[in-house]
């Protein structure tokens, strides 16, 4: 057991960055790893041992326990107002780009942009071993209320300790961590109740939380079924179009899923039946499923035209 130990709340983005505009979003390692600097408050306070649930821009996306932090100097750009030194943000859609979120709100284009770097020890807390997905679609405002303080501004914020496990069993949806091991929370982690879980985008995990919030927990082909086993597949590989639209994606068990991605089950668009190439039929549970009605409400239903396009493709295997 760890003495005073802590757990906090952490944005996945850097608030600053998100203000800015500048970032493209997720770092893909944030199911391994947060990174912070001397910059953000409270930067001081977090130690080895202490549990970390990360935010994305949505959701709550899983959490981890610090198990080694490293620090090292850097540097850190800033970009500043060119009147008042404020911090600027940028606008995607109004003219000039930039505007100043102090009180001079002064509006300027790239030109004007003022920069300063500055030093900074940068800081590496790393929780690999112990990241745990989030299984329930917590909103990101409802983590505030687990706060120990009304903090809305920093990027990393205390989380009343006594409500932690609270907050576990919440993430864990109704697939339950064993009541048991609730009570030593540094346990929880580390004696082998964490979900197994590959390296994997965390906008994959967002989305996945999206495609749970959207139809519950539930396979699209099986019905019922515990969150844990849940996975969000893109009807169209992710890579080619970077969207995460909820009808973009099916919500299948995890056996599903792969067999979607490999062509080997298909959702026919216009009849709404599954159906499975001929080459797993041997296997009962796929076998089973072929031209298998689907149960799913018309405003549920995940995009037709998306399906088409995958159910095209897959006919090279099915013919096979
Ligand atoms: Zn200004």
């Amino acid at each position: 057991m760890i003495e005073s130990q802590s757990a906090w709340a952490v944005i996945a983005k850097d608030p600053e960055l998100i203000l800015w505009g500048s970032h493209d979003g997720y770092d893909d390692e944030i199911n391994e790893y947060y990174t912070y600097d001397s910059q953000v408050g409270n930067y001081r306070n977090v130690q080895v041992g202490d549990l970390v649930f990360v935010k994305g821009s949505e959701h709550l996306l899983g959490f981890g326990q610090i198990e080694s932090i490293i620090s090292e100097p850097g540097e850190k750009v800033l970009r500043k107002c060119p009147k008042c030194g404020g911090s600027p943000e940028m606008r995607t859609v109004k003219s000039p780009k930039w505007r100043c979120t102090r009180g001079c709100k002064y509006e300027f284009s790239d030109a004007e942009l003022v920069f300063e770097t500055i030093n900074v020890i940068k800081f590496k807390a790393s929780y690999r071993n112990t990241w745990t997905d989030a299984n329930f679609p917590l909103a990101k405002a409802n983590v505030f209320e687990f706060q120990s303080n009304r903090d809305t501004q920093s990027a990393i914020r205390p989380l009343e300790l006594s409500r932690v496990p609270e907050l576990i069993m919440a993430l864990a949806g109704s697939s339950d961590l064993p009541m048991g091991s609730i009570s030593e929370i540094p346990d929880l982690i580390i004696g082998g109740h964490r979900i197994q879980i590959g390296k994997r985008r965390i906008g994959q995990q967002e989305f996945r939380l999206s495609l749970i919030g959207f139809h519950g927990e539930k396979c699209l082909i099986s019905g019922a079924q515990p969150a844990c086993v849940l996975e969000a597949s893109h009807i169209r590989k992710f890579a080619d179009h970077e969207s995460h639209a909820v009808d973009g994606g099916l919500l299948l068990r995890r056996d599903f899923h792969t067999l979607f991605d490999r062509y080997l089950l298909r959702i026919n668009p216009e009849t709404w039946k599954v159906e499975t190439a001929p080459q797993i039929h041997k296997y009962p549970t796929y076998g089973s499923v072929h031209l298998q009605q689907l149960e799913i409400e018309t405003q549920r239903r995940p995009s037709a035209d998306l399906l088409a396009e995958h159910f095209e493709k897959s006919k090279l295997i099915f013919a096979a």
